[in-house]
């Protein structure tokens, strides 16, 4: 091998390939990120911020597939797939409503508490205590709920409970005191005091950047088209720089498009993009204590340094469509509904690419029968919560050294059957 060839390649700079990056460097692992785009500039950049330590809840639960037609029929629901989409995503979509049964959640919520609960600690970990005290708030996140109905979803409450999660329900005369100015049609409210947020996402991860560089690795802006096993065992790379590249171990972290990579070594992952739209009100007139996952109008709501942030929406129609702006008005419209005050500056708009798969387990570890490929993708709605953690996980396979919790649930194997 090239004596100047690094020991291992991550292949995406998104928040992911950041902190899988940052472990290796941290461990002398001679480490280069290769991404076409500047570092965390997707769904990385432009998530909620919700830093989710107490929320483990797969998108698919038990009796979604009943919620279907009415999501999709409501011009303001949460769900849109593009026509002209359909028949791409199909095989995706039946294999999400079959996640959905009881037995198949529970397993991933499992999975997911391991990699959500210790976010706060690896957060820190990674950035150190500056950055992590100017950009993270551990304030609880609120949960509300409009309309008729007790609003309990009888699954997400035995979930919390399986895992010992904390929660406090709040009188609307709490809600009205947290919140001035909010609509009185609020009939739910709830707090989860383990969850929080942070205030920039995008200043977030280019602090892990910085601290990657520190620690000595290297980043390169090109895209890998190809990789594939040489005849001496080490990984040999394709890329849109047309350089000869190499290493003994890859760490695929490309997001929504890691399964194109996989696919022509005869790897078949079932990875969509939930495409999520954001739209940020410069100036607001609100300013919110505590982040809201507003549970009946499906989208989030964050105070950040850029102003308030407004988030949610799945849309399906893959990674080439153009964004539909419509998407974002509708998020500006439920905003103004929840606080009938609100003032804002001109509203800023965004699409970016949640990396999901049916089973909202993110695809961590050893590539079987690829001796020296990894996989780190697939974090879907919780990136930013579960990367951290997920890094370490990798780092820990690629090292031998033992992991305190069954790994299995993970692995890229559950679609190689
Ligand atoms: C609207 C929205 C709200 C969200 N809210 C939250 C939240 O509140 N909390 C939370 O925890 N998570 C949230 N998420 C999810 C979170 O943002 C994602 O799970 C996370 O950013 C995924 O990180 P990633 O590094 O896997 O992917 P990305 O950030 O997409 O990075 C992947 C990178 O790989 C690169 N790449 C792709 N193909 C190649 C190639 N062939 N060669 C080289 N590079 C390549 C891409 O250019 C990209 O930079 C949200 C997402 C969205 C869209």
């Amino acid at each position: 091998m090239n004596p100047e060839s690094p020991d291992t390649i991550v292949i995406g700079a998104g928040v992911v390939g950041l902190c899988v990056g940052t472990h290796l460097a941290r461990r002398g692992v001679k480490v280069t990120l290769l991404d076409e785009l500047p570092p965390a500039s997707g769904a990385s950049y432009g998530n909620s911020g919700f830093l989710v330590a107490d929320t483990a809840m797969p998108v698919a639960l038990p009796g979604m597939y009943r919620k279907v037609p009415s999501w999709l029929a409501d011009p303001e629901g949460p769900l849109r797939v593009r026509p002209g989409y359909l028949p791409t995503a199909a095989p995706f979509l039946l294999q999400w409503l079959k996640a959905s049964r009881e037995k198949q959640v529970i397993a991933s919520s499992d999975a997911m508490r391991n990699i959500h609960q210790p976010t706060f600690d690896e957060w820190k970990a990674l950035v150190g205590p500056q950055v992590y005290d100017s950009l993270i708030r551990r304030t609880g996140q609120v949960y509300l709920w409009e309309g008729g109905g007790t609003g309990r979803t009888p699954m997400e409450d035995a979930l919390r409970e399986r895992h010992g999660v904390q929660v406090q329900s709040l009188s609307l005369a709490e809600i009205r005191e947290i919140y001035p100015g909010i609509t009185p049609s609020i009939t739910r409210a709830m707090v989860i005091p383990g969850n929080g947020h942070t205030t920039n996402p995008g200043r977030l991860c280019g602090a892990l950047l910085q601290t990657f560089l520190d620690a000595g690795g290297t980043v390169s802006h090109e895209r890998v088209q190809k990789i594939w096993q040489g005849d001496t065992g080490s990984w040999r790379l394709m890329t849109t720089a047309g350089q000869a590249r190499s290493a003994a171990r890859i760490v695929v972290a490309a997001g929504a498009w890691s399964h194109r990579l996989l696919a022509p070594l005869g790897i078949k992952v079932p990875l969509e993009s939930e495409r999520g739209y954001h739209v940020v009100l410069p100036d607001p007139s609100v300013q919110l204590a505590m982040p809201i996952l507003h549970k009946t109008g499906y989208f989030g709501i964050n105070s950040m340094e850029m102003g308030l942030r407004l988030a949610g929406t799945v849309e399906i129609s893959g990674v080439e469509a153009a964004p539909d702006p419509r998407r974002c008005d509708v998020l500006v419209r439920k905003a103004q509904r929840l606080f009938p005050g609100l003032s804002h500056g001109e509203p800023r708009m965004w699409m970016g690419h949640r990396p999901s798969v049916p089973d909202s387990v993110p695809v961590i570890g050893p590539v079987p029968g690829q001796g020296g490929l990894y996989t780190c993708f697939g974090h879907g709605h919780c990136g930013l919560t579960a990367g951290p953690a997920s890094a370490k996980l990798v780092v820990r396979q690629m090292m031998g050294e033992p992991v305190e919790f069954d790994t299995q649930a993970y692995s890229i194997q559950r679609f190689m059957r």
